[in-house]
Parts: structure tokens; sequence; C-alpha cells
């Protein structure tokens, strides 16, 4: 009776949906936690969607659309048939294998010891050391200092937390034509003002996405002063690592003096062996940091997957090898990026839409304000303008990006809408195709 009682008080009504013919039963209290709230929307979700829905040709969410090189993938198909064990758990904090040879690798770079079993912890894909990262060191309350634009899970990500993301842009030079992404700067005096003593971290994230900003030393140095000056802690998100170009070098700010005890340097095997799917990624830091990445860790997925992790350990002892070679995946990925790059900016710049050459990375931004294109007809009245321009470019003309400003905090994305991103890390092939829509589009077809 009771048990009748309690349903008869919460459920307000039970419906038989007249299209899916199942039930929706509809509840008088909130089932769902607050802190999914103005989380919901997301930019890969929505347009990676888009893309397929109208089989656009897709420059859009980042993944190469050609396989990983031979050594990781044999190393995958090695360990996949590796016998039992293989197919069964492994160290909760990272397969042995993978973490001595980060450990190993990592270490010879920030010229610090890294100890595999302390320092290092692999997590599913980037996104996870991140969210390990902001669980494990925001309270409630505290700041954190994001520069815009910036990958946009790391808003939400602190938002669940319950802290303040408090941003600071970086912005074009003032009086000058912006080429090139070092033309994206970022004032000390603004940043040093955002700084509080409710501040307690700061993302960086170099190779930038979406712009393709390399940080210069001094940048970084003048970055880690400041995190010195008020004690706070750094999550440098350097995914894009092994991609720059023109001479542009990526530095760690973990390998600045000083540095190495209050940085996060998070890492993605997705992206430097081009197998996003894999989702293997990391997060480096001194011991008395990372002990508290592993309680989330251990307290939400545990551990990652085995296989992967194997196959991602024999690349990077491969690329221990030749580290600095010409036979290194690290040299080739950025030289043959570094012709996909050239190739989509004079197309760009071809049919009128000025790029701003990435220093590193695999995506290049495009101002589209000189493009006259009539969006009234776009449904959703209320998104930014270059929302609307994606929407439309992708539906009418076959071809999807990403809108820039998505890269934005809610608060500044308005202004911030006259970009949208192309992705260059595809086959010559697919780079073709949107050069064809664009063209055609532009001779006016
Ligand atoms: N950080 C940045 C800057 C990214 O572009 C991405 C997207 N790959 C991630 C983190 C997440 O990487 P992963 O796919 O390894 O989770
Ligand atoms: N990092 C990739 C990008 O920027 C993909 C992100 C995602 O799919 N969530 O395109």
């Amino acid at each position: 009776m009771g048990i009748i009682r309690n349903l008869a008080r919460n459920l307000t009504a039970i419906r038989q949906h007249p299209i899916r013919n199942h039930y929706t039963i509809i509840m008088s209290r909130q089932l769902h936690a607050s802190r999914t709230g103005g989380v919901d929307k997301n930019v890969w979700v929505e347009f990676t969607q888009l893309a397929a829905d109208y089989k656009a040709v897709n420059l859009g969410q980042g993944f190469p659309d050609f396989s990983p090189p031979k050594f990781v993938q044999e190393a995958f198909c090695k360990a996949v048939s590796g016998g039992p064990l293989m197919h069964q758990y492994t160290r909760a904090f990272g397969h042995p294998p993978l973490v001595k040879s980060l450990a190993k690798f990592f270490g010879r770079i920030v010229e610090h010891e890294i100890d595999p079993f302390e320092d290092v912890l692999v997590t599913v894909g980037a996104y996870q050391a991140l969210f390990c990262a902001f669980q494990a060191v925001v309270d409630e309350g505290d700041e954190v200092i994001i520069i815009e634009p910036f990958f946009d899970c790391y808003q939400p990500m602190v938002k669940m937390v319950g802290g303040k993301a408090v941003y600071v842009p970086l912005r074009p030079k003032e009086g000058g034509t912006v080429l090139s992404s070092g033309d994206w700067v970022l004032s000390a005096e603004e940043l040093a003002s955002k700084f509080s003593p409710r501040t307690k971290a700061i993302v960086i994230n170099t190779p930038n996405n979406p712009i393709g900003k390399v940080y210069k030393t001094e940048e970084l140095q003048m970055i880690a002063d400041l995190c010195i000056k008020h004690d706070v802690l750094c999550i440098s998100d350097e995914v894009y690592e092994w991609l720059t170009y023109d001479g542009a070098k990526h530095v760690k700010i973990a390998s600045l003096p000083g540095m190495w005890e209050r940085t996060i340097t998070v890492g993605s095997g997705g992206k430097t062996f081009s197998a996003t799917g894999w989702k293997v990624g990391w997060a480096i830091s001194a011991g008395h940091i990372m002990k508290h990445m592993k309680t989330i860790h251990q307290n939400t997925v545990y551990h990652c997957a085995t296989a992967a992790q194997e196959a991602v350990a024999q690349g990077f002892e491969r690329e221990y090898e030749l580290f600095g070679t010409a036979e290194s995946y690290f040299q080739q990925l950025p030289a043959m990026l570094h012709h996909k790059r050239k190739k989509l900016a004079s197309c760009l710049e071809s049919v009128g839409l000025q790029p701003i050459m990435p220093e590193g990375g695999y995506f290049m931004i495009a101002d589209i304000s000189s493009v006259k294109v009539d969006l009234n007809d776009q449904n959703s009245k209320d998104e930014p303008y270059d929302f609307k321009f994606v929407k439309w470019l992708t539906k009418e003309k076959g071809l999807a990006t990403i809108p820039v400003s998505a890269f934005y905090s809610p608060e500044h994305s308005k202004e911030f809408d006259k970009y949208i991103r192309f992705c260059f890390v595809k086959e010559d092939s697919t780079l073709d195709a949107a050069e064809g829509i664009l063209r055609k589009w532009s001779d006016g077809q």
C-alpha cells in the first residue's frame, strides 16, 4: 500500500508518447542534478551530427581521416593477439609499460626526473586528464583563469566543480593586418589584473585550439612568474605539442624554473599518433598533485583500455629511439601537415576568406565578415552569426566547419562571431573536395 501511495504522490502523469509508442513518466520532483544545467549544449555533438546528416565534406571536428602510422597499428594488433592479459584490467593509474615510456620520454624533454608510478596518470583521452585535474584541484568558489579562445570543455568542467571561470582574451595585435596566430597576444597587465586571492589555477593551451598560437618562452615565463607570485597551479593542455610550423618551437611551461611543482601537463595519444578513437591520454605532474588526480581517477573510470595503452607505449619507445631524426613520426606528421596547411590557406585566400596562419596544431581560422550571405531564414535567431553561417555552409553547400565563438565564454561569444575554423588534418582528396565547393560558391554557381 505504501508503495502505491508513494507512486501516486510522485507520479503526476504517465502518458504514452504518440510517435515512439513508449511511456513518458513525469515526476513531480526534479530528477536531474543542478550541475547539468547550463552545460547541456556541446558544439561537437551538434556539429558532428549536422555534418553526418548532410553528408558534408568534413573540415569540422578535429580528427585525421587517414590511418595512424603502421608502427602503432601493428603494435595495437600485436597487443590484441598478445595473450589473455592484454584483454584484462591493467594497473589502474596506467599500464606499466606506458607510464614508464612516458616518464622516460618526457623526463628527457623537461630535463626533470619523472617517476613513472608517482608522477604519471593515464586517462581516457586528454579529456579525462582535464576532468581529473579540475576535480582534484578546484573547490567550490575557487577561480580558474581561462585564456580565450579556449578548447570548449574547460568552461563546463570548471562550472561542474562549482568553480568560477575568469576570462582573459588573446587579442589580435592593434594597428596592422593580423596574418598569423602569433599576432594574437596576451596583455601581461590584463592577465595580472585577473589574479585574486581566490585564484586556484590557470589553464593554458599551446599550441592553441582553435587559433594555432604557439606560446613563446617569454610569454610562458610571464605566466609562470604570475603563477609563482600568487601560488597558483597551471594546467597546461599540450595535446598538439608535436605540431609546429615555420620554426615555431613548442615549450613546456613545466620546464621553466619553479614550474614543475605547480604544473599539470596534459597530453593525448590520439593527437600524437593520429588515433583519436583510441582515447588514450595522460597527465604528468609532481606526485603531490598527482595523488589527488589519482583519487578522482580511481573513483570514476578506474582504468583505461589495456591494448590501446600497450600500443601507445610501443609508439613512444620507437619515438624515443628515433627522436630528432627524419624517421620520427614527430617530424613526419608536422612535415605532412605543413603542406596541407599551405594548401588550405591558399584555397581560402583565393575565395576571399582571410585565413589566420596557425603556428601550430591542425586548425586554421578564417574571417567571414566580408562574405555576404542572407542567413535570415536560419531558424535560431539568437545564435551567434558564425553558428548560423556554419549551419548554412553545411546544409546549403555541403562543407562542415566549426564556429569560433564556441571557443569563447557565453559572456563573450557574441563579440567573436566573425571567424570559422577549418581542420586540415585531412587527406588531400578531402581538402580538394572542400576547395571545389568553395570555388564553385565563389564563382557564383
Ligand atoms: N585538448 C584540446 C586542446 C583538444 O583539441 C582536444 C581534442 N582532441 C582535447 C584536449 C581532448 O583530447 P582527447 O581526444 O585525447 O580526449
Ligand atoms: N579536439 C577536437 C576538435 O577540436 C575534437 C573534440 C571533440 O570531438 N570533442 O575538433
